[in-house]
This record gives structure tokens, C-alpha cells and sequence, in this order.
């Protein structure tokens, strides 16, 4: 998979590159990153890339000449890339999305910065527009890591272990079970009986529960309550969990 980054910023993406996942997805030859700096595609002696916003207001807007002639120097005519505006405004990002986008060959991940980007580079320049949450950062290169990031666990070869994406919290319906390792106990606090008895049925359903347990309390909207089984409601009121019981057919 093929990633270009549109960024004022390219050295913040350096680090980034050359740890972790990331690294081995490219040294593995599963994932290359070319990092553009749009002020290489400024005309003026200033190499501005924003002006003050039409209408008046603080701060100032990113312009769309340079990102445009960045976008149609990285995306020739022809070529399948799909292009993506990182945007408060955007799709919220999420473990479906990372999986889907995961199956493109190549995106070009534009990064905004000061006030925003004039709002021709949405409608006219890109394919979508992603948000990594509803919160405002100051630019778009934190978040264009963090979708890669989340993308890149989803080429096949990427990760180390490929059942940890199984197991993981949000890949299944749940959030991902409690883990510990080493050493048993410290200083007086135990790792759970279960785990060190090597009785892998009984482990499997521990976890299944902790998992089921773990999501009611911190994430009940990820539970499809009328979907739970007597044992899993079971479990939960033995854990003072109250079951958010929805109203089952249509509603008129
Ligand atoms: N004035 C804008 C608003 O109120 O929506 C915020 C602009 S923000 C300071 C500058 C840039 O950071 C945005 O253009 C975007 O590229 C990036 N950005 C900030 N927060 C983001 C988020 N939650 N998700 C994705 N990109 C974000």
C-alpha cells in the first residue's frame, strides 16, 4: 500500500516512519510513505500557503492553489488514488473505516493547519473527509498518523501477530478482555487465579466474560443487549451490571 502525505510540516513524519509497525510494514515492502511539503508547489518568494479568510475573523485559511497543483502533481490523471482531507469535519474515524480503507492501494492524505483550508479543497479536491475525533488539534499531521496507524494494522503482513487483531477491542463486538503478565503477585496484588491454571477452556471463558463485564461498564453502546445469552446476563448481574435493555421491533 502506498501512502502520500500533503504537509507545511514533513519532518514531523520522520519519527514517525521509522518505529514500530510502521517500520516493519516497510521494511517488509508492505507499505511505502512519500512525505510532500506543500510549500514546494508555492509560486510566490514567500512560499505562502494561507491568507486571511474572505468575510473577516481571526487566524488564517490555507489557500487551495498550492494544494492543488500538490494534488494534481502527486494524483496524475489516470491514477487510482483516493484523496483525504484530515478534518474535524470529517467521517469519524473508526475500526470499520481503518478495514475498508485498508483495501485501497493508494491514499494521499492532506494535512490542514491554522484556521482550516478553504472550503473549495473539500468540495472540489478530495474524495473524503476524516476526523479522528471530536476534539480540535492544530494540525492535520497528528491525525494523519493516527489514521495510518489504524490502517496499516489491516494489511495482511503488517502485524507481528495476527491474532491480536482478532482479539483486539473494537476488531470483535466487545472491548478486548484484561491482560497481566509477570510477576504474579506484586506487592500484594494478584494476577487472577484462572490465568496461571493452564486450563485454556476455562481461561477462554474468563475472558470472554471480563470482555463482556469490561464493555457493559465502560462502553454500553457497543452491546447489542438483546443479543446477550442467559449466561452472559448471567454474568453480568452477578458483576452489578444492569442489562440496558432495548425495546425489541420497530419502532413507528
Ligand atoms: N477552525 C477549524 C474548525 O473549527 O473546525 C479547526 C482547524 S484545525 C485548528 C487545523 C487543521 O487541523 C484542520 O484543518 C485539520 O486538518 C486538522 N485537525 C484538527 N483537528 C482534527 C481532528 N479532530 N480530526 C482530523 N483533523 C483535525
Amino acid at each position: 500500500m502506498r501512502f502520500d502525505i500533503l504537509t507545511i510540516f514533513p519532518e514531523m513524519f520522520a519519527p514517525f516512519l521509522c518505529y514500530g509497525m510502521i517500520k516493519r510494514a516497510r521494511d517488509k515492502g508492505l507499505l511505502t510513505v512519500y512525505v510532500h511539503d506543500l510549500r514546494v508547489f508555492t509560486t510566490d518568494s514567500h512560499r505562502s500557503v494561507d491568507d486571511v479568510p474572505y468575510g473577516g475573523g481571526p487566524g488564517m485559511v490555507m489557500k487551495i492553489e498550492p494544494i492543488h497543483r500538490a494534488v494534481t502533481a502527486i494524483c496524475p490523471e489516470g491514477r487510482n488514488k483516493k484523496r483525504i482531507l484530515l478534518s474535524p469535519d470529517g467521517r469519524k474515524l473508526n475500526t470499520e473505516l481503518a478495514r475498508c480503507l485498508a483495501s485501497d492501494d493508494s491514499l494521499l492524505l492532506i494535512c490542514g493547519r491554522y484556521e482550516g483550508v478553504d472550503e473549495r479543497v473539500s468540495l472540489h479536491l478530495v474524495d473524503d473527509e476524516i476526523s479522528i475525533g471530536d476534539y480540535i488539534l492544530s494540525g492535520g499531521e497528528v491525525p494523519a498518523m493516527v489514521l495510518m496507524e489504524a490502517i496499516v494494522r489491516f494489511i495482511p503482513g503488517a502485524l507481528g501477530n495476527r491474532e491480536s487483531l482478532a482479539e483486539e477491542s473494537f476488531t470483535g463486538k466487545w472491548l478486548e478482555y484484561p491482560q497481566y503478565t509477570r510477576p504474579a503477585e506484586f506487592e500484594g496484588k494478584k494476577v487472577p487465579e484462572v490465568l496461571l491454571s493452564g486450563n485454556h477452556q476455562e481461561i477462554k471463558e474468563w475472558r470472554h466474560r471480563q470482555s463482556l463485564i469490561r464493555t457493559a461498564k465502560r462502553r454500553p453502546d457497543l452491546i447489542d443487549w438483546a443479543l446477550l445469552t442467559a449466561k452472559e446476563i448471567g454474568w453480568l448481574a452477578e458483576s452489578g451490571v444492569t442489562p440496558h435493555l432495548k425495546p425489541s421491533g420497530k419502532s413507528i
